[in-house]
């Protein structure tokens, strides 16, 4: 195994900052043929992936890698024998895990599933000591290290509260660590109604505030209107694009610094905002390369359709060239902040939200009251009215669809109603998904655009 002291973790992360593009580049590549030589030694599946590669290879010579390849071929996929899927699955199923480690080594936690089945990812020290170096150093740099200290600061996390979903169970460790602090770190569910969540941090008045962009941008909202009085030193945002205008919105409502962690359950800390917004990508720890829909690299300055990422540090779960939907583009700009680190756009769906009865609602609480519908397969909300919402979707194979729509009816009238949106109407359609440009199928429309 691998072990780095976070001390040789933070020399690294800051040697690197302070380097030109080409010497990143230097150091990056040393990092892939040595990732890549171990996963070719102990990783079975790797071993044959990379069995035709030559000895001068460059990134894009290695094959690409997808989530349902890899989960395909688990066990071959992983560096060390003694991972085993299932008993993976059952040490995750138990929440009460959270404070064990698995096979007295490893974290473990599990993707969100907002694409398919969730995929159980595994981390070693190593890996966790430089993410958390990374996160410690470029996230937190100038800032006063009590404001971000849950032992010292009431902390307040307005996260997905269930299972070992990465933010979740990142939460729960960090309560679990603090002992008898443990009070001052509050987890709120982003389902709890708009009302109720305000009147709780109103009640705890954190002065370091965690969440998601989405959800951020909603209490940023009560916040100008006077009913959210909370007065956080700090907040800090994570797992999905925050755009410089909701970054702006929220420096604006909040008045404090704002950190926003492009990240993912397989790629780790990809990139990390700067005091003016920007998220310059970790470019000496992992690698990203946009593509085009053929996985074809795309133009520095263009959009890409997804992205292959690498993560340099995970060699118990090799994550290289890995395949995800998000769109992004690379900008060659100097920035305001002095860091030569490359910045990165991320165009997301997550910061469409609707607005019923003066209650906003978040991407991510749709998505949530939805994932309770397991024959629900792919779904598309356009509020064609004041209080109605239509549903175009498909189902499972197999799933009887006039069942699915009643249930996916029941469940957003409830959850809505619950939420604080009062009586919504919704309508089931059999209409084909309305595109937009580029084909691509938004989750949320505001306005019938047939
Ligand atoms: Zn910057």
């Amino acid at each position: 195994m691998k072990t780095i002291t976070p001390e040789e973790s933070r020399r690294l992360i800051s040697e690197g900052g302070s380097q030109t593009h080409e010497q990143r580049m230097n150091v990056a590549q040393d990092r892939l043929r040595e990732l890549v030589t171990f996963a070719k030694e102990r990783s079975p599946y790797f071993k044959k992936a990379y069995g035709g590669i030559k000895e001068n290879y460059r990134l894009a010579d290695l094959p690409i890698t997808t989530k349902s390849g890899l989960m395909e071929n688990y066990e071959e996929w992983v560096t060390d024998p003694e991972i085993k899927l299932s008993e993976l699955r059952n040490y995750l199923s138990d929440i009460k895990n959270i404070a064990e480690l698995y096979l007295n080594r490893y974290t473990a936690i599990t993707t969100s599933g907002t694409t398919g089945e969730p995929m159980p990812m595994v981390r070693d020290s190593y890996r966790n000591t430089i993410h958390g170096s990374l996160i410690e150093t470029r996230l937190f740099r100038g800032l006063n290290p009590k404001d971000i200290n849950p032992a010292v600061v009431k902390t307040a996390s307005v996260i997905t509260a269930s299972g070992f979903v990465s933010s979740y169970s990142s939460a729960l460790r960090m309560k679990h660590r603090l002992g008898e602090f443990s009070d001052n770190f509050e987890i709120f569910s982003l389902l709890t109604p708009i009302d109720e969540l305000v009147e709780r941090l109103n009640a705890h008045d954190p002065k370091l505030l965690t969440g998601y962009p989405s959800v951020l941008t909603v209490l940023a909202k009560e916040k100008l209107r006077g009913a959210l009085k909370i007065e956080p030193r700090v907040i800090a945002s994570s797992a999905e694009a925050l755009s410089v205008k909701m970054f702006e919105n929220l420096r604006q409502a909040f008045n404090c610094p704002v950190l926003n962690n492009y990240c993912s359950t397989e790629g780790g800390e990809i990139a990390m905002s700067c005091p003016y917004g920007h998220l310059h990508i970790n470019e000496d720890w992992v690698l990203i390369e946009p593509v085009d829909d053929d996985g074809r690299p795309v133009k520095q300055g263009e959009w890409s359709s997804a992205v292959l990422m690498t993560d340099l540090t995970n060699y118990v779960q090799p994550i290289i060239r890995y395949h995800v939907n998000d769109c992004v583009r690379i900008i060659e700009q100097p920035c305001e902040c002095g860091s030569n680190l490359p910045i990165i756009e991320i165009s997301g769906r997550m910061g469409d939200a609707l607005c019923f009865n003066e209650k906003i609602v978040a991407f991510l609480v749709l998505y949530c009251f939805l994932t309770e519908v397991c024959a629900l397969l792919k779904w598309q909300l356009i509020q064609t009215a004041a209080n109605t919402l239509e549903v175009r979707f498909t189902e499972a194979d197999g799933a009887d669809r006039t069942s699915v729509g009643a249930e996916v009816a029941e469940a957003l009238k409830t959850s809505l109603k619950k939420y604080g949106c009062g009586d919504v109407d919704i309508v089931i359609s059999d209409e084909d998904f309305i595109k937009a440009k580029g084909g691509k199928v938004p989750y949320v429309i505001q306005g019938s655009r047939t």
